[in-house]
């Protein structure tokens, strides 16, 4: 059984699982779920006394030793792969503490305790975030305050109310709904008619990545405010329409705020199984049941029953489809541990017959990452920089949808905080991931007709540019890290 719970991807080498005979699970429907389950759905997990370390793996003998004690526990929680020369953080009941420890020792691996305590982290995230929640349906998007985290309800809303304040160039679109009822909204953001070559960004598919849809928000109001007034987004709608899904797993995004703030998956129920969810970044119908999954209803990475079996990923392949020939770049946005990802993470291919192509487009966005905030951002395969992933969107993106330009995004930050980045950071993190995206598109223009659509030299310094650009932020300092 695998529990493992990356981000992207996983499992580091372990399951090479291709699609076993197996009964297969069927949904309980959601009526029955709530009868039986309901009050589960409310209950809080408290992660008081869970500690978190990082360690810095620096060499081959130290991974295998953190992989194989991640193999035997599986209540350990690897928030990101093992992989030499960069760090890893585990979130570790109180049980296994001591235990861990003395495996971080016995492997001559340097670690920090980040924090012995995880559930006061979720707290104080609570108490940062409760200020300003004050937007509600109808109100005036100009007060949703994009310096916070917000429910579902309150991105639907701010969605709604965006269509509805910049109805010229914002379209509602809803791609489908989830096992709860949940709506898969998004916007069309087009200054013309909505028939240009479309830039796609989905976010939200594993829930607990807070970062990644509060970005998606930022970069929209970006777009609706500054089409008219802002020269760079001029020139982007002029060529192009964003399409943009910020919240694609609603369903575990309300779980993460209800009470289980490290909830991944979506909140599918099988019958017969007291384990609930399937990620929906495992069940896109390329090189489904590959490495990097697992077919354990109770693991953190299970790919469902079979490929397209989930509405999530069901709904951005309807909202891709609907859109056929016309997609230019496709990014799917997660969080963290700031890496710009191209195809492959399965399949027969280690990387794209396009993969220079890709390469140049994801270095545009690099540099316009390092210029901004002077973050820097790995840029490589999905299976280069982490580890195999088979039936992630952006691999279904490229091969099953033919979209040349298919990105798998990690935001911030590199396990400071991991998936609890603070509020403090979503504006800085929005305007990197709004340069890095305006660049690749620049980049990808200048590929495709020969010229780019504005000048990059017209970005606004960090701070210096008025009031809609916040500071960079400093380097955080946290010992050791790589890269
Ligand atoms: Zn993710």
């Amino acid at each position: 059984m695998q529990t493992r719970i990356f981000c992207l991807l996983a499992v580091v080498g372990s399951i090479y699982a291709l699609p076993r005979i197996e009964s297969t699970p069927k949904v309980l429907p959601y009526e029955e779920a709530r009868a039986k389950y309901g009050a589960d759905d409310l209950d809080v997990v408290d992660y008081g006394d869970h500690h978190l370390f990082v360690a810095a793996v620096e060499n081959e003998h130290q991974r295998k030793g953190l992989e194989e004690l991640e193999q035997e526990r599986n209540e350990l929680d690897f928030w990101n792969p093992v992989f030499v020369s960069r760090n890893v953080s585990i979130r570790v009941p109180p049980a296994l503490v001591d235990e861990v420890e003395k495996q971080l020792k016995k492997f001559h691996l340097s670690y920090t305790l980040a924090t012995k305590n995880l559930q006061s982290w979720i707290q104080h995230e609570k108490e940062e975030n409760r200020q300003q929640n004050l937007f509600l349906v109808g109100s005036d998007p100009a007060r949703f305050a994009l310096n916070q985290y917000h429910s579902y309800d309150e991105i639907s809303a701010y969605l709604d109310a965006i269509a509805s304040r910049y109805s010229d160039i914002a379209t509602l679109n809803t791609i489908g709904s989830t096992y709860e009822g949940r709506q898969i909204k998004g916007l069309q953001i087009a200054s013309g008619g909505g028939q240009k070559p479309v830039i796609w960004l989905d976010s939200g598919i594993h829930a607990r990545e807070w970062i990644a849809p509060a970005t998606s928000l930022y970069i929209i109001n970006k777009l609706v405010t500054g089409a008219k007034t802002d020269a760079t987004v001029k020139a982007l709608l002029d060529a192009y329409d964003f399409h943009v899904y910020p919240l694609i797993n609603p369903d575990g995004y309300e779980r993460t705020w209800s009470g289980d703030r490290m909830w991944r998956k979506n909140r599918v129920r099988f019958q017969g199984y007291s384990c609930q969810g399937v990620d929906p970044n495992r069940n896109f119908g390329y090189a489904f049941g590959g490495p990097g999954t697992s077919g354990d209803v109770c693991s953190d990475i299970y790919r469902g029953p079979g490929p397209f079996s989930e509405l999530e990923s069901q709904a951005v392949r309807s909202g891709v489809q609907s859109l056929t020939g016309r997609i230019k770049m496709f990014q799917t946005i997660h969080s963290y541990s700031q890496l710009i990802m191209l195809p492959y993470g399965a399949g027969p291919r280690i990387q794209s017959a396009h993969y220079n192509d890709q390469l140049q487009v994801a270095q545009a966005g690099q540099r316009a990452i390092s210029a901004y905030s002077g973050l820097h951002y790995q840029v490589g395969t999905v299976t280069q920089l982490l580890s195999p992933a088979a039936g992630g969107a952006a691999d279904w993106a490229h091969e099953g949808a033919n979209i040349k330009y298919a990105f798998a995004i990690e935001l911030r930050d590199k396990g400071r905080f991991g998936f609890l980045l603070p509020a403090s950071q979503i504006q800085a993190v929005g305007e990197e991931w709004y340069r890095a995206t305006a660049s690749m598109v620049n980049e990808i223009s200048r590929k495709e007709t020969g010229r780019t659509i504005f000048n990059e030299n017209s970005f606004p310094r960090g701070g210096t540019g008025g009031s809609q650009t916040p500071q960079p932020p400093p380097v955080p300092q946290w010992p050791p890290i790589w890269g």
